[in-house]
């Protein structure tokens, strides 16, 4: 009877057949989210913080991040289906999501290019993505379980080196094909790469082994020692093997073996020797694919005992965190702030959360990674922007996986996975590179890792010898803690700072081309006594113009108001701000003479000159030239911290934490360019400029000293900087700031107007600024003005600078004002084709 009562009732509704949506992030500067709906299967596999496929537009295809689900249909379009789930677990984080929200609303940008800006590309796919054979995979011999489907993929795979996305439907005739992507992916058969030039290729090494029988079998060693007897050469090579690998203390050591290069690379081993002994099978040499993180198994280090300083250091540090979030460590260079940043790590990590820490350029992390690589092993991992497209994905997977719980990188760090971080460190606090321009997201990773930490309730510790005058104005005020050190770490003295006249020295004809005699007599003197130098010079190339004698006529970039800069090397004029580039002309293409001059000098004429006039000195040189390649950094590094090279030239880049024991003089060859810059930092950019390069003088037992350059030797800045006076400099900056209403009384916003046509430049600039003084008030509102450098990229600029009051409420409602003016202004017909760029807080 029940039974055929409940016949007719319908049946009771499966939570899985409720209607849900998903709100999206897609990778493109969108204003909003969009939402799509989600078939009712994959109900319970859409997750927030995940990646799904979607249509976009009519064509496009491409993975987006999941940030909200919810029953609300979109009320103004139909919404689209799901196609697929790629991910089963999130591979953003909550935290993340929040602050992706609070960069996008800061620095007036979508999410969509906060999360194009956030996520490797191996971890945004589109239609264009393509897919190759996992390198460990080998379909003839390894037996996996393959659907039809997968092994029809497969197949393709072995016949072509790749395929796209598009493709693989096209393969499968089928349009929900991604999941068969994602389970030969699971399956390790395959690996995805966004371009051609981020094909997976394992590195390898070549290592070498004793042959297994003079190991495994008794008295075998024995006898090779009596056979290698008459030839000694090989005799060497073989106790310096069982030096590195004792074998005969435990025979398992021989299977790893050790690199081939640890013999190869040994002077006192003859490499025919080596050859010989693997020609007659006593050596065995084989390959290894190691891992692009190698993992240090079992050889991590205890952190370096702290000193006095140190200790005290560090306890104030953890005292003051038990009241505020946020410190700032200024300690002068070569206080040893790196040690106490380590013992800070392994605290953090001891009590089980995550650690960040940030460094504002490549440079800087191939020494530090080497220092932290020895006491946190395997649990590190690494973050720039060198790194290809796998390796950026596989430290984000680290991440989410737990496999690094400490993470070393440079601002695009800000980005990463974490989900439970204690601490994050701010190295060198004050770099202006911290800032990105273009594109957007404009963010400034400094802030963004204090809002970080701010959103997972970790602290934050920042470090500088030259803080930024707002940090410090944050302590004096009290917001944050400050910790002092005061003296270098050790019996490290602060080096003497000389000035040279060169303008007097011209005069006395003591000037060697852009050396003073002594400098070149100091140089000279360090390098006998196998000491090294650096030498800082502002700008790279060899030359940032040339000038006809005759006609006067100097060579100006085509699409930027800028002169174009001599690279000697390739004997070329490049631009600096876009590139182009064109042969270095034999002749004035204005009047025919042969008059041709390079005037002023950069880091590639202070190289060539150092070469001539000391001929016996190493010489080489550090700027953006000269690392472009993936490991030229760290080569640069290790070789003058080997001692192969001797001097090293460079731009800002070596003035940057670098720690090198050995350097006793640091040369500044021309102070002035860096002093007279138009802009109201430029007294604290100068004078951070120069006690950084200095610091890199003297930091270890043996005195330092630096020469500095200039034709202006009364300037008051050098009695700041050689009696390291950050006090005096401080207050006299926080008190102009104040007087001129400057940051941090204030936050600035630079809206930059371009148009192919100047005329329409300006008068687009004169009606913004016009209805921004009406929403903001007259005083707010600076401009338009005409930047120094007024055309980029055949786009002429205007520059309207917008001051702020600094409480937030405010602040978010101003930057509503400034979107809608900026939105306004594109609907104008008479613009058409104008670009309007707001940077928040520029730098
Ligand atoms: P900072 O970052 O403050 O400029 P570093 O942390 O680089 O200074 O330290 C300067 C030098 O002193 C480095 O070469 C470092 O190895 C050494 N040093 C610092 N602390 C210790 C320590 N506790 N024991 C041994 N050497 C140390
Ligand atoms: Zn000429
Ligand atoms: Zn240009």
């Amino acid at each position: 009877m029940s039974e055929l009562l409940n016949f007719n009732y319908p049946p009771e509704p499966a939570t899985d057949r409720v209607t849900l949506f998903a709100d999206v992030i897609l990778p493109l500067p969108l204003p909003k989210l969009y939402t799509y709906r989600i078939p009712f299967e994959m109900n319970d596999e859409v997750l927030v913080g995940a990646r799904v496929i979607v249509q976009f537009g009519s064509k496009k295809v491409l993975s987006c991040i999941v940030a909200d689900i919810h029953e609300n249909a979109p009320a103004d379009y139909q919404a689209k289906y799901v196609l697929d789930v790629l991910d089963d677990k999130p591979i953003v984080t909550a935290p993340q999501l929040k602050l992706f929200k609070w960069i996008a609303d800061y620095y007036m940008c979508t999410l969509g290019e906060v999360i194009n800006a956030a996520l490797p590309s191996a971890l945004k796919l589109s239609s264009e993505s393509r897919i190759q054979l996992h390198p460990h995979y080998n379909p003839e011999e390894d037996e996996l379980v393959l659907a039809a489907q997968e092994e029809k993929i497969i197949f393709a795979l072995q016949n072509n080196q790749a395929l796209t996305f598009s493709e693989v439907g096209n393969l499968l005739q089928l349009k929900s094909y991604h999941k068969f992507i994602k389970s030969l992916i699971q399956k390790e058969a395959i690996i995805i790469f966004e371009q051609v030039s981020d094909r997976f290729s394992p590195k390898v090494v070549k290592k070498v082994r004793l042959s297994e029988h003079f190991v495994q079998e008794e008295g075998m060693l024995e006898e090779l020692f009596n056979q290698l007897a008459p030839q000694p050469k090989q005799l060497d090579v073989l106790l310096n093997y069982l030096q590195l690998v004792p074998v005969h203390q435990d025979i398992h050591l021989n299977y790893m073996g050790v690199d081939k290069a640890a013999l190869t690379n040994n002077p006192h081993l003859s490499a025919s020797s080596i050859n010989t002994l693997i020609k007659k099978g006593v050596l065995e040499q084989f390959d290894k694919i190691v891992s692009r993180f190698p993992m240090d198994h079992g050889t991590q280090q205890l952190p370096m005992a702290l000193s006095e300083h140190q200790l005290q250091a560090k306890d104030e540090i953890l005292g003051l965190f038990k009241e505020k979030d946020t410190v700032l460590l200024h300690g002068v260079t070569g206080s040893g702030k790196t040690e106490v940043y380590i013992d800070l790590i392994k605290h953090a990590l001891d009590s089980g959360g995550q650690v960040l820490y940030l460094l504002p350029e490549i440079a800087l992390t191939a020494q530090i990674v080497t220092r932290l690589m020895k006491v946190f092993g395997d649990k590190l991992g690494v973050y720039h922007s060198k790194f290809s497209d796998n390796e950026r994905a596989e430290v984000w997977q680290g991440i989410l996986s737990g496999r690094f719980q400490v993470v070393v990188g440079v601002r695009s760090s800000v980005f990463l996975p974490f989900h439970d971080l204690s601490l994050v460190i701010i190295d060198e606090e004050h770099e202006a590179s911290y800032k990105q321009y273009e594109p957007a997201p404009r963010y400034n990773a400094r802030e963004t890792g204090l809002m970080m930490a701010h959103l997972q309730g970790a602290k934050t510790l920042l470090g500088s010898a030259t803080p930024s005058i707002e940090s410090y104005y944050n302590c004096k005020t009290g917001r944050w803690g400050l910790v002092s050190m005061t003296k270098r770490f050790g019996e490290a003295r602060l080096p003497d700072i000389e000035l040279v006249d060169t303008r007097r020295e011209q005069q006395r004809k003591n000037m060697h081309s852009h050396f003073s005699a002594k400098l070149l007599q100091d140089i000279e003197e360090r390098l006998k006594r196998h000491e090294q130098v650096i030498l800082f010079q502002n700008r790279r190339g060899y030359a940032p113009f040339i000038s006809c004698d005759e006609c006067s006529w100097i060579p100006k970039c085509k699409f930027c108001a800028v002169s174009l800069s001599y690279h000697k090397f390739n004997n070329e004029l490049r631009c600096h701000y876009c590139g182009y580039h064109e042969r270095m002309p034999h002749d004035c293409p204005a009047c025919g003479a042969t008059t041709l001059r390079s005037m002023g000098f950069g880091t590639e004429k202070v190289e060539d000159e150092l070469k001539l006039l000391l001929p016996d000195a190493e010489v080489q040189r550090m700027d953006l030239d000269t690392t472009k390649k993936k490991n030229s950094y760290q080569q640069i590094i290790s070789d003058f911290e080997s001692g192969r090279t001797n001097v090293l030239v460079g731009t800002q880049m070596v003035t940057k934490g670098l720690d090198f024991e050995n350097v006793s003089l640091v040369g500044i060859l021309n102070a002035d360019t860096i002093i007279n810059f138009p802009d109201f930092r430029a007294h604290e950019r100068a004078y951070q400029l120069f006690v950084q390069v200095s610091g890199r003088a003297g930091r270890k037992g043996k005195p330092g000293s630096v020469i500095i350059q200039t034709r202006d030797p009364l300037q008051p800045i050098f009695n700041k900087v050689r009696s390291n006076d950050y006090q005096t400099l401080y207050e006299h900056e926080i008190e102009e700031r104040m007087r001129f209403g400057y940051p941090p009384f204030t936050r600035m916003i630079r809206v930059t107007v371009k148009h192919a046509d100047d005329k329409i430049a300006e008068n687009a600039a004169i009606v913004l600024a016009k209805d921004l003084t009406d929403r903001l008030g007259k005083q707010q509102v600076l401009g338009p003005e005409v930047p120094y450098i007024f055309k980029i990229r055949n786009l002429f600029l205007q520059e309207i600078h917008i001051k702020l009051p600094r409480d937030t409420t405010n602040l978010k409602a101003a930057k509503g004002q400034i979107a809608q003016a900026i939105f306004n202004l594109k609907l104008l017909s008479d613009f058409k084709g104008i670009r309007v760029v707001a940077d928040v807080d520029p730098v």
